[in-house]
């Protein structure tokens, strides 16, 4: 064999797995697989000059590269059963806590010291929730910001590079069971390994579908989160992202009784585009730097989309939608809350007059022609009911950006141990369906190489 390990995806769930089995068996030759760029190489051309759009480049330098998805995220790790995936369902609550509070003790000692932790431990604001009818789920979260989650990557990858071998720009292509092991296929070549980690995350979805299919792996999927992305004046939240950094709160609507969520909050953060195998959608983030803040907090304020027999692809379903915004408005569009609730469309005038100066540059546009009746009526409710808690939410400069959507990859059926029916062939982190987050992420990579460090 080549490898004792190979470890394709080098997001936070393949460079934790990395780490962990540096740490535990140095003597184990470990080989990372990444279809994007090294983390220095990493750029995405968008610079709101030359470049405004996304241009569609052949590796997402926001979803690929070392780092993953998390890279230029907004690094927060929060340490939650309530939120972020559904680790503990396999390695149960205790051990999943557990987890992810050690890899927030590597994140300290490589940069992340200074970074403040924030709860939701006896907080007055989860109860002013409950009195306007919303639920604040409990969680720690340690924001360490655009620029630190950087430095703490780099200090990762600099641990990490001469004991481990790294392939950047090197997609698998294929993998193939061989006798006592796998091998990983790509355009160049193959490699061999006794035992193998995937963790290619969303961007690796649709090649993760393909894997399952070809090695008749069991999975599922029926869920997919639409929404938009909601920008307004920071002091507008500062009471809540003051305390807690980002509150998760949920709230039931009246009409269908569907959940919406709170879900990626960004204080004085930026509005960014996301590039998902070609489709455009939206997402959001802050540095930790005073510099580089801006004036306005972000959220994304979601859907959830449960489907039953005999629909199937979920996804699909939130792709449609999203190209459906693409086509209209050649990506992102945004709206201002008080043109949608009166029925027309923003234009360049009325937002530049607005109160809310926009941080992405999005076309102007229509948001009740992309979203359909049940997810739109869904975020305006939530929209009043969050003015209760923090007023000026529903004012009519409000910004929403559309579409924003959390594509959830199939679930893969894994163990306990997150293996696969094929003996050392574990899938972990996103990619696995299994995490949402970068906490879980990291802490299932962490939980694996526990186990193949044992193992072999
Ligand atoms: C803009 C943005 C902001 C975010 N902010 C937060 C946040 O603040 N907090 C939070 O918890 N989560 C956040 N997230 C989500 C978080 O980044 C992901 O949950 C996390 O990165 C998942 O880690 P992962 O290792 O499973 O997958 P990823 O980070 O997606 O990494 C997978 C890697 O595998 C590579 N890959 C894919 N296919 C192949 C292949 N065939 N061969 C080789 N390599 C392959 C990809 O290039 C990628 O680098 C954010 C995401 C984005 C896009």
């Amino acid at each position: 064999m080549d490898y004792d390990v190979i470890i394709i995806g080098a997001g936070p769930g393949g460079i934790y797995s990395a780490y962990e089995l540096k740490k535990m068996r140095s003597d184990l030759k470990v080989a990372v697989f990444e279809a994007g760029q090294e983390l220095k190489k990493r750029r995405c051309p968008i610079d709101g000059e030359k470049v405004k759009k996304c241009i569609g480049c052949k590796s997402c330098s926001i979803m690929s590269g070392f780092g993953g998805a998390g890279a230029f995220s907004d690094g927060k790790y929060n340490i939650t059963n309530d939120f972020g995936g559904t680790l503990y369902e396999h390695i149960g609550r205790t051990r999943a806590i557990e987890l992810m509070k050690y890899v927030d003790s590597i994140n300290i000692e490589n940069g992340g010291e200074g970074c403040k932790l924030y709860s939701t431990a006896g907080t007055t604001l989860k109860k002013t929730c409950m009195q306007n009818k919303l639920k604040l789920l409990d969680a720690s979260v340690r924001h360490l910001g655009t620029d630190i989650n950087y430095v703490v990557l780099e200090n990762l990858y600099n641990y990490l590079k001469d004991s481990v071998d790294f392939f950047f720009n090197t997609d698998i292509t294929s993998m193939e069971v061989i006798e006592g092991g796998y091998r990983a296929v790509h355009k160049k070549g193959s490699a061999t390994c006794r035992q193998c980690i995937i963790s290619v995350g969303r961007s690796g979805s649709k090649w993760m579908e393909s894997v399952c299919e070809k090695l008749g792996i069991k999975a599922k999927s029926n869920r997919v989160d639409i929404g938009v992305r909601v920008e307004l004046p920071a002091v507008i939240f500062s009471h809540l992202t003051d305390e807690l950094y980002e509150s998760k709160i949920v709230y039931r609507t009246e009409k269908f009784e569907d959940n919406v969520r709170t879900f990626c909050m960004n204080p004085h953060g930026i509005v960014v585009t996301e590039n998902t195998n070609g489709i455009i959608t939206v997402n959001g983030h802050s540095y930790e730097a005073a510099d580089k803040q801006t004036e306005n907090t972000n959220f994304a304020l979601l859907v959830a989309k449960h489907f039953s027999e005999p629909f199937k692809d979920s996804n699909g379903y939130g792709e449609s939608i999203a190209r459906l915004s693409n086509m209209l408005g050649g990506g992102v569009i945004v709206q201002r809350f008080g043109d949608l609730m009166r029925g027309r469309r923003s234009n360049e005038k009325r937002i530049a007059e607005g109160m809310v100066q926009p941080t992405l540059n999005a076309t102007p546009g229509d948001l009740s022609l992309v979203l359909p009746k049940r997810i739109l009526d869904g975020i305006m409710e939530m929209i009043h009911a969050l003015d209760k808690i923090a007023p000026g939410t529903a004012n009519d400069d409000t910004l929403l950006y559309g579409v924003e959507v959390k594509f959830y990859n199939m679930e893969v059926e894994v163990n306990e141990n997150l293996e696969t029916e094929y003996p050392g062939l574990y899938i972990i982190g996103d990619g696995s369906g299994v995490t949402h987050s970068l906490s879980h992420a990291s802490a299932s990579g962490v939980y694996v190489a526990r186990r193949i460090a044992q193992e072999i």
